[in-house]
This record gives structure tokens, sequence and C-alpha cells, in this order.
């Protein structure tokens, strides 16, 4: 059986493009919970296509009322199992602190991860990058990716994606 690989998955600026006056052809556009999305109906495709050992799990401000799986699952059409990552494990962080590193940290603990490999992306996590905790930095453990907002996912980060899940088989 395939090793287990944890995929956290941030949305506004990873996936959602709105308002970056995109060009791809395979943009796809829609509302949730009362904000604009804009989409590329590629890279959900993508993701829907990775091998079955790869878990998705979402952290991102969507985390709030479930908002991630109740709505964006259903209007991106992601066809894949998914839970959410809630904010409240960050504890009583300060707030100066990035919350989602906190979180996660405290998460993979909780669920005996901490030394399951993972691919994080954000493109928040190079300007946050000083308050990731050593446990997630571990040689090899983790492929950090900071998409530019502008784009979030594109054809270059699914290559590097499908490289690391190739060392992880082998
Ligand atoms: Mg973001």
């Amino acid at each position: 059986m395939a090793e287990q690989v944890d995929l956290y998955l941030d949305f506004d600026g990873v996936i959602n493009i709105n308002g970056t006056r995109s060009s791809y052809l395979d943009a796809s556009y829609g509302k949730a919970a009362g904000w604009k999305i804009e989409w590329r109906k590629g890279v959900i495709d993508y993701i829907n296509s990775l091998p079955e050992n790869v878990n998705l799990v979402w952290l991102t401000t969507w985390e709030m009322n479930n908002l991630a799986e109740t709505e964006l699952v259903p209007l991106l059409g992601i066809t894949r199992p998914t839970v959410t990552i809630s904010r409240a494990l960050a504890g009583s962080s300060p707030y100066h602190e990035w919350w989602k590193a906190r979180a996660l940290n405290a998460w993979r603990e909780l669920e005996g991860r901490e030394d399951r490999k993972f691919i994080w992306i954000d493109d928040d996590l190079e300007s946050s990058f000083h308050d990731i905790p050593e446990a997630l930095l571990s040689e090899g453990l983790g492929l950090l990716m900071c998409p530019d907002w502008r784009s979030g996912i594109t054809e270059e980060f699914m290559k590097e994606i499908d490289k690391f899940l190739e060392e992880v088989r082998v």
C-alpha cells in the first residue's frame, strides 16, 4: 500500500484567483458565502486526479462555519473527501503569529501524523515562514509551496507535486 501523504490546501490565492484579471482559458466563476470566486477547472481536475494515498486537508480561513466543505467543495466540483483544520487548534496564539502554522502542528500531533509526508500550498508561506514550527521543517518531510496569489497553482506546481509524490512512492 502506498504511503499516505497529506495535501494542506489554502484557498484564496491558491485556488481562488478572483480579482486578478487572469486570462486563463479554463477560468470558472461562481459565488460562495457571498464572495466572488474565480478558479481554474484544470486545477480542480488535477486535484481530483491525485492518487488515492493523497489526503486533501483544508487549511484556510474558510474553515469558519465549515465553509470549505459546505460551500467550496460543491462549487468547485471537488470529488474526493476533504477534512478541515480548525483555527481553534491554534489556541491563544499571539495575534501577530500565523495561526495556520500553529493549528497545523497541533492537528498533526492530535492525529498522530507527526511523521506523515505532506505538501503544503499557501500564498502566505514565504512571508510567514518564521512562524513555522521546526517539526514541520524536517528535511524531506514536507514540500512547501508558495504560489503568487495572482496565479495560484500553476502547471509548474503540479509538476513539482507529481515529482514529490513519485519520490514518496519509491
Ligand atoms: Mg491565501
